[in-house]
């Protein structure tokens, strides 16, 4: 299979939540949580970040999503909108410049990918940059650049 061609909309919303958690802690500690949105054809569009909840594992160089409240959240967004929000995908911060993913967030985002049984987008928030990739259930994992900006958030492909 060649994989389809993703197309991923981050909303400034979503963009927002995940300043505001990576601001509180300013890269002393990783923070992150999950990526709320809809799945239309091959756009993800992303509306909504978690943020790190009581029982998540906050370290300087990892972070362990293990707060309930992550499921909660999505679940809630789930019903309030009529069940168009899903979970699309998971986020964390990395105090790099540019940041990159390791070998642990690869082999963590694979196996999530896979037991999900659908595409999933995976973000890194930096100090300057956002790292955005999709993994596709055959565990293959795409890069995606910015390429365009409007006034609601930004477009990856
Ligand atoms: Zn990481």
């Amino acid at each position: 299979m060649g994989g389809k061609h993703q197309i991923v909309y981050l909303c400034n919303d979503a963009l927002a939540e995940i300043c505001s958690a990576v601001e509180q802690v300013k890269h002393r500690r990783e923070v992150g949580g999950v990526l709320l949105g809809e799945r239309r054809g091959t756009h993800i569009l992303i509306t909504a970040a978690t943020t790190p909840g009581p029982e998540d594992e906050s370290y300087p160089f990892r972070f362990l999503r293990k707060c309930k409240s992550h499921q909660r959240k999505a679940h809630d967004r789930w019903r309030a909108t009529a069940h168009t929000t899903d979970w699309v995908g998971d986020w964390h911060s990395h105090p790099e410049q540019t940041p990159t993913p390791s070998l642990t967030d690869r082999r963590s985002w694979r196996r999530l990918t896979k037991s999900n049984g659908t595409e999933m987008v995976f973000a890194i928030q930096g100090v300057s940059g956002l790292y955005l990739s999709v993994g596709q259930p055959s565990g293959k994992l795409r890069a995606l650049a910015k390429t365009a900006i409007d006034s609601h958030g930004m477009v990856f492909e």
